[in-house]
């Protein structure tokens, strides 16, 4: 079984994409769940609500729901409704865009839900790493070395560092080995809507050899690949040339994702 931890439908990339085309690259890649992430609200971009991704999911089982908070000022409402969720089972984590909206993964208003997704067991997902070119966002907010204060100050919160904070990949690393709820997605590494090279996959092994290097090892690193951005067959084929043992593919394609998101697939 392989599950996809990061995709999303909606307005990306000046076009709509439909759960269905994303069912279609599932197929034709071989992953069996994706989680579905919903995506912050931006000004133009009008995105699928949580209500609206749920109801995408609860027609088509193979994609699970991700809700999230956007930063404004309707965070304390927002976080009443997601924990109601979470707590019927609607949606299985919370995505936070950080550097996206400007605001910082620490910051006291989110501690409510950070309190408890900690307590029942529920994780947080993290945009980290860089912003699309122009984007009027803040990467000092995306840097991957700010969740270390979330992680000191709700040490049993599972937290996924999405798209290993890339370019500071070194960083979510340490962030990782010190923190040991802390956990990073491979996705949205390389050129967005286009074919993944050979030379980028080359690339990509040797730089993630080096994360590996100094973590020891890829238990705490999830599949995942921000699609529609690649084909996800092409991704697949990248994270498959990783230098993995049986149990980091074990971990990395199913039950690192299975185990945290409290999957019943
Ligand atoms: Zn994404």
């Amino acid at each position: 079984m392989i599950i996809d931890c990061h995709a999303h439908v909606g307005n990306m990339g000046g076009r709509v994409w439909t759960p269905q085309e994303l069912l279609a690259q599932m197929d034709e890649a071989g992953v069996d769940y994706s989680l579905l992430i919903t995506l912050e609200e931006q000004q133009e971009n009008k995105q699928l609500t949580i209500e609206e991704i749920i109801q995408v999911c609860e027609k088509f089982p193979r994609l699970i729901p991700v809700g999230r908070i956007d930063y404004n000022d309707s965070i304390k409402e927002q976080t009443d409704k997601l924990i109601g969720y979470l707590k019927e089972k609607k949606i299985v984590g919370v995505k936070f865009y950080l550097g996206y909206q400007k605001y910082h993964a620490n910051d006291s208003k989110l501690h409510p839900i950070y309190k408890f997704c900690q307590e029942n067991n529920f994780p947080v997902m993290y945009h980290t790493g860089m912003l699309e070119t122009g984007f009027p966002g803040l990467l000092k907010s995306s840097h991957p070395l700010t969740i270390d204060e979330v992680a000191d100050a709700f040490p049993d919160l599972k937290i996924i560092i999405a798209h290993m904070g890339n370019p500071w990949i070194m960083d979510c690393a340490a962030v990782m080995l010190k923190n040991r709820n802390v956990y990073m997605d491979f996705s949205a590494y390389f050129t967005e809507y286009a074919p993944i090279k050979d030379a980028d996959t080359e690339f990509f092994v040797k730089r993630l050899s080096e994360v590996k290097f100094f973590l020891g090892d890829f238990k705490k690193c999830l599949f995942g690949t921000d699609w529609p951005l690649y084909s996800q067959k092409e991704y697949l084929n990248a994270v498959q040339k990783l230098p993995m043992t049986d149990e980091e593919k074990e971990l990395v394609f199913r039950k690192n994702a299975k185990e945290i998101f409290n999957l019943k697939v």
